[in-house]
Formats: C-alpha cells, structure tokens, sequence
C-alpha cells in the first residue's frame, strides 16, 4: 500500500468497515477530523463517542461538527483514554465497530500535552476490549515529540500481545507518522 498520507490511510480503511447505525470511537479528538469523519459514516441512527483531555479539543471538535450540522452524531466526553470504558455506556461496551487513535500533540495548541506512553498503551488495551467482533483500530504513532520514541516502543509491545490474543495486525511505516491496523477476529 502506497499512500501519500497515512492519515489518509486510516481514514479509507474504516469507511471501508462503518455503516450507518454502528458506534465508533475517536480516542484522541484534537481538531476533530476524526471525529467528524466518523460521525459522517455512521449517521443519525449510530453514535461517536470522542475522547480527549483538553478543553480546548473539545471545543474545537464541537465547532467542527455544529458547522457540519451533525453534532447530534457524537458525544463528546472530556477525559483519558485510558478510562474510556467508564465514562462510555455499558451498553456498547463490546459493539464498537471502529476505534482511531491520532497520536502527539494538538496541533495548533499546547505542544507539552502529548499522549504518553503509559496512558497510550492502557487504552490500546481497554480498547481492544470495547471493539465489536471484527471491529478495526487504527492507531498513527509520532516519534518526534519528547517521549514519541517510547510511546511508539509501547505501541508495538502492545500490539504484540494482541496478535497473540487473535488479532490481525498490520503496520505501515513511513518517514513520519506509523500507521497500525488492528482487526478483531470473529471469535475473540
Ligand atoms: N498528531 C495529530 C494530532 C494528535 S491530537 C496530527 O498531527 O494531526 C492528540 C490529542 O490527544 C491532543 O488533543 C491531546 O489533548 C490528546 N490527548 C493526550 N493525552 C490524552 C489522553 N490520555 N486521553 C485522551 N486524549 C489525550
């Protein structure tokens, strides 16, 4: 797979999975591009549920999806990742059909409020746990941050068990950002 963006990538790969009516999760908000895109797949009848620690993501990501007209595709929650099964209803743990992870920093906003390794991984974990049977994950790791080294180290520690467990990994690396895709088999 040649691609000029691996952002672009990780967006193909879930529009090729999420229908309308399914939940997705966006674990890392930021500006909300994410969030939007998912929140154009599943439509009215399915939900977004997006993650993030900084106020000021979530405003973002909210303005977004008001000038698209779809905030009411999406529930915004503003808290880590790595609590996501808390603060997400009981009801869809386990029927989530695509989960994104955009690592780093915001752009645009604090450059010190990055994801880190420890959190990272927790959630990966979790994650892993609210997917759906053949739900996907997508996760673009940066290196070039303070810390994006070891974070990228936990990733793929991380990634490791989970193929051990039954799940269908693929890396794609490229100068910059590290794309992994982390398919649910059917059985899991
Ligand atoms: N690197 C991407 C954007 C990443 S934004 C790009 O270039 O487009 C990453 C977001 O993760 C930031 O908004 C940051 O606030 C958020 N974040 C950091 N730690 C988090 C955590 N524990 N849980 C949820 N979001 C977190």
């Amino acid at each position: 797979m040649t691609y000029i963006s691996l952002t672009k990538a990780a967006q193909d790969r879930i529009a090729q999975t999420l229908q309308p009516g399914q939940f997705a999760i966006d674990a890392t908000m930021g500006n909300g591009h994410d969030t939007l895109f998912l929140a154009e797949l599943v439509g009215a009848e399915g939900r977004v549920f997006g993650f993030d620690i900084q106020q000021q993501a979530l405003a973002n990501t909210r303005q977004r999806l008001a000038d698209a007209g779809i905030e009411n595709h999406a529930t915004l929650i503003q808290g880590g990742h790595e609590h996501m099964e808390l603060l997400l209803p009981s009801r869809v743990v386990g029927q989530i059909s695509a989960i994104m992870f955009n690592l780093g920093y915001l752009p645009g906003g604090d450059k010190h409020t990055v994801t880190r390794s420890d959190t990272t991984s927790a959630a990966i974990d979790v994650a892993s746990r609210l997917l759906a049977p053949e739900g996907i994950m997508t996760i673009l790791v940066y290196r070039g941050h303070p810390g994006g080294q070891d974070e990228a180290d936990a990733i793929s520690r991380a990634l490791d068990s989970m193929s051990q467990k039954g799940f269908e990994i693929e890396l794609y690396t490229s100068p910059g950002p590290w794309f992994y895709l982390a398919k649910k088999s059917i059985q899991t």
